[in-house]
């Protein structure tokens, strides 16, 4: 029988380090004991949800159902061609780790993704992006089991429906599977993706080009800008870059010169949040206990102590006054529980 715990602390199980508990929590090794757990009657008509490193997650209250922590571990090459190989990953291996791993065996495709915190099993539900690359471009499959029936259900990259931040797991099937494994197609000729952000002066630094300097040069323009949560508790952007129509985007340029903008396609523009907020004086502004990074206004953190309530009230109060300002909905990136 696989070990439960009832009244819970997930105070160490969230980047923002909200002080939370959940009712019930288990933290399974196999498919079998996620099984186990599912099909049991006593956790039948609770509401569950699956953790991974909690680095994309707000708990505004006590968690009322049940946790699962998945703890399926291990990468390994499944097949190989001239060009590529697939690997399958656990759905429990730390993802930065797994950047490493590719990284250190010359695979291409997800070394702009270095740094980012959490797990692999969460990479597919937000499709994970940084600095122009996606994960979505390196996935082949998702391996799953249903949350309300214990059975397994393979997705194929299609399936996913992946776009900007955002997959059918954080849609219309939103906490009702359980990733238990994925599996990625690395590149053994991988083209590099170099012209977003500082990617380029950053690499000025090191004397080769390659998978490693790249992902070096990645940890370090992240480890100089973006607040380490294990410091100063967060969970990355909490907002998503709004894309606005064309015509919107000409009459807000009118007005704000410099405003920061990237093409999408020819009717749709992406705005960077981050410049929306700082714009509007919000940048380095606390409420309470909870504060807009001083460095990066699209990150929120809880400066000491702060509840989940409050975090969530400075976001809707940056949401709301980017709206009466410029007109834009801001979208939560963070998924509030
Ligand atoms: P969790 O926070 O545990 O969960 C997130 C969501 O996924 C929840 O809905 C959860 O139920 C679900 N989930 C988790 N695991 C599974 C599973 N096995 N099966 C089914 N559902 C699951 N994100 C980016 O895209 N790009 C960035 O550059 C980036 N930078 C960040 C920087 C910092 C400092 C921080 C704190 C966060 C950043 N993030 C970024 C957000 C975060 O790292 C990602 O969303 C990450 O994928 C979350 O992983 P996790 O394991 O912590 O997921
Ligand atoms: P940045 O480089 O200062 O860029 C600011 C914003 O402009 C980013 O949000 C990015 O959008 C966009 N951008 C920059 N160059 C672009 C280009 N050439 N084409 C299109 N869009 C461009 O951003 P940053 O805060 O330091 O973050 C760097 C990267 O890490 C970004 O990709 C960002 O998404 C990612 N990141 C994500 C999180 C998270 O929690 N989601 C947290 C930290 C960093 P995109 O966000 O669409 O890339």
């Amino acid at each position: 029988m696989i070990d439960t715990y009832q009244n819970y602390s997930l105070k160490n199980l969230n980047s923002f380090k909200v002080d939370v508990y959940t009712d019930y929590y288990v933290a399974p090794k196999s498919l079998e004991e996620i099984q186990e757990v599912i099909l049991n009657i006593k956790y039948k008509n609770i509401p569950k949800l699956v953790l991974g490193g909690g680095s994309n997650m707000l708990f505004t209250s006590n968690f009322k159902g049940l946790i699962i922590h998945p703890q399926i571990k291990g990468i390994s090459i499944e097949a190989e061609t001239e060009d590529n190989v697939i690997v399958k990953v656990g759905a429990a291996e730390i993802w930065d780790r797994f950047v490493n791993w590719a990284v250190n065996h010359n695979l291409g495709g997800i070394e702009n993704l270095s740094l980012i915190p959490g797990s692999v099993g969460a990479s597919p539900v937000q499709n994970i992006g940084a600095y122009g690359v996606e994960v979505k471009d390196t996935i082949y499959k998702v391996n799953t089991i249903e949350l309300s029936t214990g059975k397994p259900r393979v997705f194929s990259d299609k399936m996913c429906k992946f776009n900007y931040r955002n997959s059918i797991f954080k849609n219309e099937l939103k906490n009702q599977y359980l990733i238990s494994s994925v599996y990625f197609r690395l590149s053994k000729k991988p083209s590099y993706i170099l012209d977003y952000g500082n990617i380029q002066k950053e690499l000025k630094n090191f004397k080769n080009l390659n998978l490693k300097t790249i992902r070096e040069s990645v940890i370090n323009i992240r480890e100089a800008k973006l607040p380490d949560p294990e410091l100063t508790p967060n969970a990355g952007s909490f907002f998503k870059n709004p894309v606005v129509s064309h015509k919107k985007y000409q009459e807000l340029i009118n007005k704000y010169p410099d405003m920061v903008s990237y093409p999408i396609d020819k009717n749709h523009v992406k705005l960077a949040a981050g410049w929306l907020i700082d714009h509007i004086g919000l940048k380095g502004k606390s409420l309470g206990q909870a504060g807009v990074h001083k460095n990066q206004a699209l990150v929120l953190v809880n400066l000491d102590n702060a509840s989940g309530i409050e975090i969530l009230e400075l976001a809707k109060l940056v949401r709301d006054t980017v709206f009466s300002n410029f007109d834009v909905s801001l979208d939560f990136e963070v998924n509030i529980y």
